[in-house]
């Protein structure tokens, strides 16, 4: 029952935004998302799931060790994916004021498959994008979108030193979903709202439950499907990741930061006509 309710609050923040596309007959569903590290710390997981703790929806308080964080994309990635993933780190960015990601270039010779178990790309010293056409071999569910990995120095929860994003694109067309449609066997995900939730937990953030916080871009799953995408952050989320990194300039006010990314065009629908100035 519980479970349902959540659906149904998602439902009607979707149905808000995406009434043309659901009259076309979109068929959308919610699924997972994941992130984890190597050595999980009981102490950081009570603090991030506990609205009364300061940590708070962060599972690293300290963020990065030096920023920018600098990183390479999978040689598989399409022109398009790699315009999303972009898009999805200057949100972030947005609700910061500062440089946050520095792009080094594809990551000639490896893709997600490249590597032999989940875990091993962090070894590599490169932060990765990759897209992994073998998903099962990360040992996550098919119905898990991506996951994000992190490593602790000294396994101090609070710092990240290394991070990878895998992208599941066994089972999933992973791209613009305002523009493109589901092909072969595989449902569309909207490659930039799953990079921001997955870029979320690459900069230090938690899952926030949606009976917390029911628009804020790290609740624990999304709605997939033509048409359907979440590109914008909460002011809550917001509020969090400058818990993190502080913030520079008007980024400090969080309620026009949230505005700004929308009237930015960060923010699903834009290209497809709903006017989102009203929602
Ligand atoms: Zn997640």
């Amino acid at each position: 029952m519980k479970l349902m309710t959540r659906y149904l609050l998602v439902a009607v923040a979707i149905t808000a935004a995406f009434t043309n596309f659901i009259a076309c007959g979109a068929q959308m569903y919610k699924a997972s998302l994941t992130g984890d590290h190597q050595q999980p710390s009981e102490v950081q997981a009570a603090n991030s799931a506990d609205p009364s703790s300061p940590e708070f929806g962060l599972h690293a308080p300290s963020g990065w060790t030096s920023l920018p964080i600098i990183y390479k994309s999978d040689q598989g990635m399409a022109k398009v994916q790699l315009a999303a993933l972009k898009a999805a780190m200057h949100t972030w960015e947005v609700a910061t004021g500062k440089t946050l990601f520095t792009y080094a270039g594809v990551h000639t010779g490896n893709t997600g498959d490249s590597f032999p178990d989940l875990y091993s790309s962090l070894r590599d010293q490169i932060n990765g994008q990759y897209l992994d056409a073998n998903w099962k071999k990360t040992g996550k569910k098919a119905e898990v979108l991506a996951t994000t990995i992190w490593n602790n120095p000294n396994n101090e929860y609070q710092l990240i030193d290394a991070a990878d994003i895998h992208y599941n694109t066994e089972n999933y067309f992973i791209a613009n979903a305002l523009q493109q449609s589901p092909i072969d066997q595989r449902e569309i995900v909207d490659m930039q709202s799953l990079a921001t939730h997955e870029l979320g937990h690459f900069l230090g953030l938690a899952h926030v439950s949606e009976a917390y916080d029911n628009t804020s871009i790290m609740n624990p799953s999304i709605m997939i499907g033509t048409g359907l995408a979440n590109r914008s952050l909460s002011v809550g989320d917001i509020e969090r990741i400058q818990k993190i990194y502080g913030c520079l300039g008007t980024a400090c006010n969080a309620q026009a930061t949230a505005r700004a990314i929308l009237q930015a065009g960060l923010k699903v629908g834009l290209t497809e006509g709903p006017d989102q100035a009203s929602h």
